[in-house]
């Protein structure tokens, strides 16, 4: 995944740019990403501080242009999460048991992108896990439970 130059097929192009707070995780969207999550779940708030933000898109279309500091954490046994060792910025989301025969995917943070602009949250997800000192809010943007339902 590391090495391989944008265009290398002929089909490829970067379409967006990003990296950790202190540079040294940075990579290279080469398909443009789904529109953003937003995850109220227990794992994320420890992690984030608060909610977690993520956009989506094939594994293959992320190029890992620098990853000196990227560190991998298994944070349960289905998902990994990659962050900066030395800054501490949340930058992936992987998960362990991808369905055989499916593409790949990863999740990256929304936060982590050098410009998110003409992305959008599209719904919130694990709404039955998020922390009582806040509320979502009427946005108008689908809810989704830990089980996957819609609620609301
Ligand atoms: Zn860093």
């Amino acid at each position: 995944m590391t090495g391989q130059e944008a265009g290398q097929d002929g089909g490829t192009a970067t379409v967006r740019t990003g990296g950790c707070l202190c540079g040294g995780v940075r990579y290279a969207l080469d398909a443009e990403p789904e529109p953003i999550s937003i995850c109220h779940c227990g794992q994320c708030r420890r992690q984030h501080s608060h909610v977690g933000a993520y956009t989506g898109l094939p594994r293959a279309a992320l190029r890992i242009l620098s990853q000196d500091t990227l560190t991998w954490y298994v944070s349960s046994s289905h998902a990994r999460r990659g962050f900066c060792g030395r800054c501490g910025a949340g930058l992936f989301w992987e998960a362990l048991d991808q369905a055989a025969g499916g593409e790949p995917r990863i999740t990256v943070t929304a936060g982590s992108l050098d410009d998110p602009d003409g992305l959008r949250v599209d719904r919130h997800i694990f709404v039955d896990r998020k922390a009582s000192y806040y509320d979502i809010g009427g946005d108008g943007v689908e809810r989704r439970t830990s089980t996957g339902e819609i609620s609301g």
